[in-house]
């Protein structure tokens, strides 16, 4: 083990670790069940029983609500779905600006364009990478609607903070626990936190159903629009007597009866997928401790971390080697990592051109958009920091891990650290 991989010593990783996978013979079943029932979807676009889907969808939700705690969960077929929905929910439209995060899953930051608003980026907190009530607050304006916070990678938000200014304000706010399973803040789950939350189900996450998304609110005017716009507001809106028609135009976000299964039998898995995640990062952490130069990841006093990925901060100067030679060693000892996570948002073509809707520059510059919002390079400086120099990941943490093959993982990473001068 004196000879670093890159330079043609022996990799500590030498077999490919174990891919996450999260799928037995539970679900089969359980396919199998819907499959021989024949009904694979139940849902019309009528008032009525089947305007909520079938049987295997109001279970799913039934099971997620009190998992949770929450009085609603609404299924969809994806989170980017129920982010959108979310959006139109909460009254978001032309002329609105809502604050967003740079450093997140794109559709999490672009959701308030789909009704004509104009995300406003908010600075994320050096050590959680999510956005904190005073970069929030730095970015208010008269014109704020909503707030889309994010417990990126699984780490929980400051959202008690977030909701008080949220209050004060009189902002809607949608906390994103797509990565957030097995998260809370001060004993409350990540993704119960805000006005709406919203969960994935999409492949990679820490449960799945191949495609899928639930939303939760404890408001029962939120949820009945939430559900309108799932399947066919305009058709429906008149017959469930909804109080507020804004935004009631309808999509098809529906969960079929396949994908139900899957999740009922995946939720009941979460909270030990969740708790291996969190043995082995903290088994990682623990081996990982006062390397010069590497900062692993932070739990906040009161925060439980859900570990969607392992994100450790370099200091270059201190390591004395670039992050871009650090990883490519890692890698070479076959340790899974990437330098910097997504790159900013803002940073993407569709801001940077400020082309979305049609010619005219829909909704940027739309004549009901009193803001000029900004999008420029240096906009969110931590972000850029993190992303660009300081950040990178492994998904070599997830529940199909021993700890063997974390401390596999940390010896990687040690001898990396411990032979860095061979690679200035
Ligand atoms: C995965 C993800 C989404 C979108 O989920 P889909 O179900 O794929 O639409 C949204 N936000 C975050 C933070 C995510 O990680």
């Amino acid at each position: 083990m004196s000879k670093l991989a890159i330079h043609g010593g022996r990799p500590v990783i030498d077999s490919p670790l174990p891919a996450y996978h999260t799928l037995g013979p539970e679900e089969t079943r359980a396919v199998l069940e819907v499959m021989e029932g024949g009904s694979l979807s139940s849902y019309l676009a009528v008032a009525g029983e089947f305007f909520e889907g079938g049987a295997g969808v109001r279970q799913l939700e039934a099971e997620w609500a009190q998992y949770f705690g929450v009085a609603h969960a609404v299924a969809l077929n994806s989170a980017t779905s129920a982010l959108y929905a979310a959006m139109g929910a909460a009254g978001v439209g032309p002329g609105d600006e809502v604050v967003v995060s740079p450093y997140t899953m794109a559709a999490s930051a672009t959701c308030a364009m789909i009704y004509n608003a104009v995300p406003v980026f908010a600075d994320v907190d050096p050590e959680t990478f999510c956005i904190s009530p005073d970069t929030i607050k730095a970015v208010l304006t008269p014109r704020t609607k909503a707030i889309v916070v994010v417990d990126i990678l699984g780490h929980p938000a400051e959202m008690e903070g977030i909701m008080a200014l949220a209050r004060e304000h009189g902002l809607v706010v949608v906390e994103d626990a797509a990565q957030a399973y097995g998260a809370s803040l001060n004993g409350r789950p990540a993704g119960t936190m805000g006005h709406i939350g919203v969960f994935s189900l999409n492949y990679h996450k820490t449960i799945q159903c191949g495609e899928g998304g639930v939303a939760v609110t404890d408001d029962p005017e939120l949820a009945l629009r939430l559900k309108l716009i799932r399947n066919h507001a305009e058709v429906v809106a008149e017959d469930t007597h909804v109080a507020n028609l804004v935004d009631l135009v309808g999509f098809n976000f529906r969960m079929t009866e396949l994908e139900a299964a899957i999740a009922r039998q995946q939720l009941r898995k979460v909270a030990a997928l969740a708790a291996q995640r969190q043995a082995n990062a903290a088994r990682l952490t623990q081996a990982l401790n006062g390397l010069e130069g590497l900062i692993p990841p932070v739990v906040r006093p009161g925060a439980s971390h859900g570990y969607y990925l392992y994100a450790l901060r370099c200091d270059q100067e201190r390591l004395g080697v670039s992050r871009a030679a650090f990883v490519a060693a890692l890698r070479a000892e076959g340790l899974p990592a990437v330098e910097g996570y997504v790159k900013p948002i803002y940073l993407s073509p569709i801001y940077q051109e400020r082309i979305a809707y049609g010619m005219t520059g829909c909704p940027f510059a739309c004549p009901l958009y009193q803001g000029s919002v900004s999008y420029a390079k240096g906009l969110c400086p931590v972000c850029e920091r993190l992303h660009y120099q300081e950040l990178f990941f492994t998904n070599a943490i997830h529940a199909g891990l021993g700890p063997e093959q974390i401390d596999l993982v940390a010896e990687a990473i040690r001898k990396v650290h411990r032979l860095r001068a061979e690679l200035a």
